[in-house]
């Protein structure tokens, strides 16, 4: 069984979080350290470690977090500039917590991917 991060606290709201999103299969909420003027990370409400723990059973929360992103990205303002969206997985992807979560990032040019 996998061990409980931060975001699983977020989500049963045992700690503060600026929450922008909620339903069943989702949580939505502004990163603590903004990398850019929109900045939310956007994860399952079921502890999925990294991408390569996902299941066809995920399929469905994975899905949602793709029309929240888009959602929210409509309700920030940055649609039509557009925006990015990264899922980091394990130790050369950058992930830190171990609880999949997509980052919205926009507000700004964002430049080429890997500068
Ligand atoms: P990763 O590098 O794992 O893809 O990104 C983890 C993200 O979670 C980081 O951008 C970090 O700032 C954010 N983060 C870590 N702990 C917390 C927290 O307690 N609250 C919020 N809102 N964001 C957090």
């Amino acid at each position: 069984m996998a061990e409980e991060t931060i975001f699983s606290k977020i989500i049963r709201r045992e700690i503060p979080a600026d929450i922008l999103y909620q339903d069943d299969l989702v949580t939505a909420f502004r990163d603590i350290h903004p990398r850019t003027p929109t900045h939310v990370l956007i994860i399952p409400n079921t502890l999925i470690p990294t991408l390569n723990d996902v299941k066809a059973a995920d399929e469905m929360a994975l899905g949602r977090m793709m029309t929240v992103a888009a959602k929210l990205a409509k309700e920030a303002g940055i649609d039509e500039d557009g925006y990015r969206v990264i899922l980091n997985c394990n130790q050369h992807g950058g992930q830190e917590v171990f609880h999949i979560h997509m980052h919205l990032l926009g507000g700004q040019p964002l430049g080429p991917m890997l500068s």
